[in-house]
């Protein structure tokens, strides 16, 4: 079944093209994705393959059974693009005015289409069954996945899949990492209160310009004398702001920054030393303080079997020249959520353009991916669905035996 899914993949790989094209062209910011989703409901629509719209949002997911019993994987692709004015000089460039495909979904979720294509049309011949997720919004917090959990997008899931394309990695490249892969982003701000007064005469007051700036230096010792060094973990200030004139001492003034971490111990822990710094360093200097601290996605983090079996997988494909393990990425991904609640792995796809020295990073205006990419990534997830439950069963085999 794997030789006759490859080979349909191969002669769809125009369509596959042509798809991501057309959404490259047509791009929609989070959460505003409603043609997208249109388009995705159409193409299930027009092949029969039965879909349910509206899921936690903008959501879509459809459903294909196999002929025979098995169990149920799940394969992820989200759609929504970003405020980013296309820059590219292509004839598939955006035509919708500050909005751009500037991350590769468009390419997921042509992917996603044209494999769920093909699986349909073997279906007599599939063990098990194969829910397609297209999700909404992964690019803004709180993002489409959790929305769609909450819908049961992954009521009877045994196991799911999901692949970024990654513009800095080569073609023919397959990147997977067991454990944390991606960082959980959280978002804090602080809100330092003096008492302010004129620049002559400080004595009569609280100076919040001298308490944010002690305070943006001691947080930086949360993650030198506080994490636990072998946990990676960042804290950055991004925005400061106090009062304009050079002869005022500031009244107040306004902290605001990022949170990276790989495991929920550290980022509760960071949540909790940032109010104990805020707190300490405000009372030092006899000023209050307000402090916020909004989560993001949590860590991205893979199980080990599934993606040991992603290896073998991605292994036995043509086209797959090289399959690497990853460092982890402080970037982060809403597939998270997904990983919370069933098994599965999250992995990079190598989709540099041909003849680039260095691509233009993910969120870019020039950013583009290689379409050679899309097969390979389709190939892959077919591989992956197709041969999981070949995998459940040789795991039934009694171990006394051996
Ligand atoms: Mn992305």
């Amino acid at each position: 079944m794997l030789n006759k899914l490859n080979q349909l993949l191969e002669n769809r790989y125009d369509e596959m093209v042509e798809i991501r094209r057309y959404l490259h062209q047509f791009p929609e910011v989070s959460f505003k994705e409603f043609h997208t989703a249109a388009y995705i409901e159409d193409f299930y629509k027009k092949l029969g393959i039965a879909h349910q719209t509206h899921v936690g949002g903008n959501g879509v997911v459809a459903k294909i059974a196999g002929a025979r019993p098995g169990k149920t994987v799940a394969l992820r692709a989200d759609f929504d693009a970003l405020p980013i004015q296309d820059e590219k000089d292509v004839e598939y460039k955006s035509k919708v005015p500050g909005v751009m495909h500037a991350c590769g979904h468009d390419g997921h979720t042509a992917t996603l289409l044209v494999l769920a294509k093909c699986l349909n049309e073997l279906k007599e011949e599939l063990e098990g069954n194969v829910v397609f997720i297209h999700q909404h919004a992964e690019e803004y917090a709180p993002g489409g996945a959790i929305a769609m959990i909450n819908d049961s997008c992954l009521s009877g899931v045994d196991v799911i899949f999901g692949t970024h394309l990654w513009a800095g990695v080569e073609l023919g490249t397959i990147q997977y990492r067991v454990g944390p892969v991606m960082a959980a982003a959280d978002r804090f701000s602080i809100k330092v209160q003096g008492s302010g007064g004129h620049g002559a005469q400080p004595h009569k007051t609280k100076d919040a310009v001298v308490t944010a700036s002690q305070l943006v230096l001691n947080l930086q010792q949360i993650i030198s004398r506080r994490v636990n060094p072998v946990d990676p973990a960042v804290i950055s200030v991004g925005t400061f702001k106090a009062e304009n004139a050079f002869n005022i001492i500031a009244d107040s003034a306004y902290l605001e920054g990022t949170v990276r971490t790989f495991n929920d111990e550290v980022r509760d822990q960071i949540e909790a030393e940032i109010d104990v710094v805020a707190s300490s360093t405000c009372a030092l200097n006899g000023s209050t303080y307000e402090y916020k601290f909004d989560r993001g996605y949590p860590a991205v983090v893979n199980h080990k079997e599934e993606t040991e079996y992603l290896v073998d997988v991605a292994s036995s494909i043509k086209e797959v020249k090289a399959v690497e393990e990853t460092p982890p990425h402080m970037g982060g991904e809403d597939f998270a959520y997904y990983l919370r609640h069933v098994r599965g792995t999250f992995f990079f796809t190598g989709a540099k353009p041909e003849g680039v020295e260095v691509a233009f990073p993910h969120h870019h205006p020039k950013f583009d991916i290689n379409e050679k990419a899309l097969l390979i990534a389709a190939k892959t997830l077919g591989a992956a669905t197709v041969l999981y439950h070949q995998h459940e069963q040789n795991k039934l085999v009694p171990s006394h035996q051996s």
